[in-house]
């Protein structure tokens, strides 16, 4: 799915830069549940009676998960944005991101270049 509407209201270069902080933020809280992934094997004992173990290890499979949800939130941002990036530049006078949505559907859309008037589509 596109996001046609946030490029429509902010234009394609704030958006992408937007869609790269928002990237590298998820790749920071990655590598963050990752350390705590590491911390929590670090604590985990066996040795020790009751519940202990079995609550670092569920918050070390919860730590897993999340490191692996925002890992995969990373990945699919950052190539939507270097699919998009590719699609910007007009064809006719090579302008880059200097494009404004003229229509859009959930998969496609219809964009001009703000340099000279050139429609193309974007997939
Ligand atoms: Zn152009």
């Amino acid at each position: 799915m596109l996001p046609a509407e946030s490029i429509g209201r902010l234009g394609f270069r704030r958006w992408y830069e937007r869609e790269l902080i928002v990237g590298h933020g998820w790749l920071v809280a990655c590598l963050l549940c990752v350390f705590a992934l590491l911390a929590l094997f670090e604590d985990l004992s066996y040795r020790t009676a009751g519940l202990g173990p079995l609550i670092v290890l569920v918050a070390a499979f919860a730590a897993g998960w999340i490191a692996w949800y925002t890992l995969h939130r990373y990945v699919q941002m950052l190539f939507r944005a270097q699919h998009l990036a590719e699609c910007s530049i007009c064809k006719r006078c090579g302008a880059y991101g200097r494009y404004r949505l003229v229509s859009a559907t959930s998969v496609s859309m219809i964009v001009c270049c703000r340099n000279c008037g050139n429609e193309w589509k974007i997939d």
